[in-house]
């Protein structure tokens, strides 16, 4: 029987998602004046039915979670589709996991190129209901970002996922913002389209299982996350948020102020460049093409960022006294020297 012939004329069919196709009947609350409910069609093939001037659709039962799927393939939805984005996604879906993605840049094309679905309202792309969200705007942003996201139109046990590269600011974020049914893993690729560009093996990858449901289907949907990392032979690392932001403003905050301490300095290649001073050119090259809003983000919201950045100005200081004590030292036995020699000339 066709389905249009029963539909009323305002409604519009959609495909299900890849998860819908395999999965049994999916009964969803209808409120009244319109919403969506799944029909089966055939065993491998379901329609979403739903009124063009639906209200939201609301969740009211908990979908299960399919453990042979979960093992296979995820849908994720990236929010934030730009430089870091995007890089992402490649090996996401590359690796045959279904992405769909969200910016307030209209990526579309790009999007399309990498075999993802752009989304340019969130509510639609929420309406798929992913799997996963997978927060990768910038630090600045990320606040509104998140609370501009219509999270009620997202199956209840969803699970979001930051790639910041501060810790416990999102972990804090999504604790606050987050219902509590909503699964929590806060992560950091330690490397970006430069560092990475060549795969990931090797590279590390940093994660904290904030919180995650104890069933067997969150368990396994975390670990098929986790696995995509892994899969590409990063070296995983479990790690506090909070331990997270102490070491990383070392290792982070500090190379990206030296990279563009040093870009200040405008420093040319020159034809007897030494292997040291390739390194800084080097370092200046791969600071400087992440955006400025992704470094003032490690500074504003790690807190062990403005400690070590008086440090680095201390121990500036420290070694210019070193060295100009030194070169007084040096001028002043010139000086006595010079002197007692002349008295001893003058006496002969
Ligand atoms: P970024 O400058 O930190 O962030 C750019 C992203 O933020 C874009 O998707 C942009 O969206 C979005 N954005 C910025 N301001 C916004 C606003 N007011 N409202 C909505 N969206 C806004 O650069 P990135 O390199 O792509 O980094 C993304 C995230 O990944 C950051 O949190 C960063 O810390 C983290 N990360 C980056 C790297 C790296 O190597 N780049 C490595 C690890 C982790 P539009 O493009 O649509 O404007």
């Amino acid at each position: 029987m066709l389905l249009s012939r029963v539909l009323p004329s305002n409604t519009t069919l959609l495909p299900t998602s890849s998860h819908a196709r395999v999965a049994p009947l999916r009964y969803r609350h209808v409120p009244a004046g319109g919403g969506a409910i799944t029909v089966p069609v055939r065993r491998r093939f379901a329609m979403t039915i739903r009124a063009r001037d639906a209200a939201p659709v609301l969740d009211i039962e908990p979908q299960p979670l399919k453990l042979l799927d979960r093992r296979t393939k995820l849908k994720i939805a990236v929010i934030g589709f730009g430089n870091f984005g995007q890089f992402l996604a490649r090996t996401f879906a590359a690796q045959g996991h279904e992405i769909l993605a969200y910016s307030r840049t209209d990526y579309s094309d790009t999007a399309r190129s990498l075999g993802v679905a752009f989304f340019d309202d969130q509510n639609d792309l929420c309406e798929q209901q992913p799997d996963v969200v997978l927060l990768s705007t910038s630090i600045l942003s990320a606040e509104a970002v998140l609370r501009s996201l219509p999270i009620q139109r997202l199956r209840r046990s969803t699970l979001f996922v930051d790639v910041l590269s501060v810790k416990e600011f999102p972990r804090n974020l999504f604790l606050q913002l987050l219902p509590p049914d909503f699964d929590i893993l806060c992560t950091h690729p330690m490397f970006g389209p430069d560092s990475g560009k060549h795969g990931w093996a090797g590279l590390p990858f940093a994660y904290d299982k904030v919180r995650i449901g104890d069933s067997d289907d969150r368990v396994e949907r975390c670990r098929a996350f986790l696995e995509i990392f892994d899969r590409e032979g990063c070296r995983m690392v479990e790690m506090s948020c909070a331990e997270h932001d102490e070491t990383a403003a070392e290792i982070q905050f500090l190379t990206h102020t030296i990279g563009r301490v040093l870009a200040k300095l405008d420093l040319k290649s020159t034809p007897i460049n030494t292997k040291g001073y390739e390194t800084l050119l080097n370092l200046v090259q791969n600071t400087c093409s992440d955006s400025y809003e992704l470094y003032n983000g490690l500074f504003i919201y790690n807190k062990n960022s403005t400690e070590l950045i008086e440090k680095l100005n201390d121990a500036l200081d420290t070694m210019k006294k070193e060295l100009f004590e030194r070169l007084h030292g040096i001028f002043r036995k010139q000086l006595f020297e010079s002197s007692g020699r002349s008295s001893i000339d003058a006496g002969k």
